[in-house]
């Protein structure tokens, strides 16, 4: 009989709730506003031709690069962020070697690690979901090949200085670091320029993952960018497809890149929307942690999947994180366009009293924390 190999049999199927999304979806941190009108024209426009030829990545992969202000030897376009770090998981993992992640995190860094047969080495973030640098430096080992952290990360928010990140680089040549920038747009530091920018201070382990699936609204179309030194990027190259990319995607991507105006003002409404939403936990007494993304974690309780419920029923989807490390209790919340976040904030004033959730607490800790 057929059987996968041993790494696949024990991995456990990572399912995100898909089905049934009907509703204003603040579960996936999508945009809820979507793409700019120049990128669904370019989209329409879009001919049989075009379809019939397998998809030309490299003159795109050029804009990219420009874009970033990096050399085409250094970007690598990819299948959204996830085939990043597939890809990266197959060019550096062997059986046996270590991956080492802080969590709570994005769950693919995990399991493409598990699938290439590698053992994940999980670090607890320090309180308030605070990135344990000093916890995972100590982590390092020579089995460790891959170092994954998203910043800001995701389900926290929580974002780390980029000198810290750098710093971690450096302490694990051995090992490929992976900085997630998939919310960098909410958050507007990257460690792009200080990684790669002079060739003569270059590190050489280092690689940043951009995606447009969320401030641009083209999770749809399935398009990312995976940025590295030349050397170790041409690595990479060798696992992935020529065609990794749709031609739809890359058909529109000069266009996302070129409508940045579309982009500032998006993002600009998240950043705002995001501050008026943690206001509003805070006065409806819930405790919430600051974020640098298009989200904001919530501290429901007990009462966290009647909360998801009475949300759904309202025709709000949202996502429960109770069963991620040290989330117990908590509900992610998308944020979008001002529109979409008032009916949330209407929502949310009409069940958080009904099901009886404010906790009265109202201090302001030191670190601006509410917890
Ligand atoms: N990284 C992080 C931290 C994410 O939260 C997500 C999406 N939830 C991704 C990567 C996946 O991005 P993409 O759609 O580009 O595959």
């Amino acid at each position: 009989m057929l059987e996968a190999r041993s790494a696949i049999r024990i991995l456990h199927a990572y399912k995100p709730p898909l089905a049934d999304r009907i509703g204003l979806r603040l579960d996936f941190n999508e945009s809820t506003a979507g793409c700019s009108p120049r990128v669904l024209a370019r989209l329409r426009s879009l001919d049989a031709e075009l379809l019939a030829r397998y998809p030309e990545r490299e003159p795109v992969e050029k804009e990219a690069a420009s874009f970033l202000g990096l050399d085409p030897s250094q970007v690598l376009l990819t299948n959204g962020v996830d085939e990043a770090i597939h890809l990266l998981c197959s060019t550096y993992l062997d059986p046996g070697d270590e991956a080492l992640i802080a969590v709570p995190t994005f769950a693919m860094y995990s399991i493409f690690a598990q699938a290439e047969g590698a053992s994940v080495v999980e670090v607890a973030a320090g309180d308030n979901f605070a990135f344990p640098a000093s916890d995972l430096l100590a982590r390092v080992s020579s089995r460790t090949r891959l170092i994954a952290v998203a910043n800001p990360n995701n389900p926290t928010g929580a974002a780390v200085a980029g000198d810290v990140l750098l710093r971690i680089a450096q302490a694990a040549p051995q090992a490929a670091v992976l900085v997630d920038e998939a919310y960098f747009e909410f958050h507007g530091e990257t460690v792009i320029d200080p990684a790669f920018g002079d060739c003569a201070t270059q590190i050489e382990n280092l690689f940043v993952a951009r995606t447009f699936s969320k401030a641009y609204g083209l999770a749809g179309l399935r398009i990312g960018i995976l940025a590295g030194v030349a050397r170790q990027m041409a690595n990479v190259r060798r696992v992935a497809s020529p065609y990794n990319v749709n031609a739809a995607a890359l058909a529109v991507l000069p266009e996302a890149l070129a409508d940045q105006e579309y982009v500032r003002g998006y993002v600009a409404q998240v950043r705002n929307n995001r501050e008026n939403l943690q206001r509003e936990l805070g006065c409806l007494g819930l405790h919430y942690w600051p974020s640098h993304a298009n989200f904001v974690l919530v501290r429901i309780g007990p009462a966290h999947a009647e909360f998801v419920r009475a949300l759904r029923d309202r025709g709000i989807l949202v996502r429960d994180r109770h069963t991620d490390p040290g989330c117990e209790g908590c509900v992610r919340l998308t944020v979008g366009s001002d529109a979409h976040m008032q009916i949330l904030i209407d929502a949310l004033r009409e069940v958080v009293p009904l099901l009886g959730l404010q906790t009265g607490w109202r201090s302001e800790l030191p670190n601006g924390v509410r917890s």
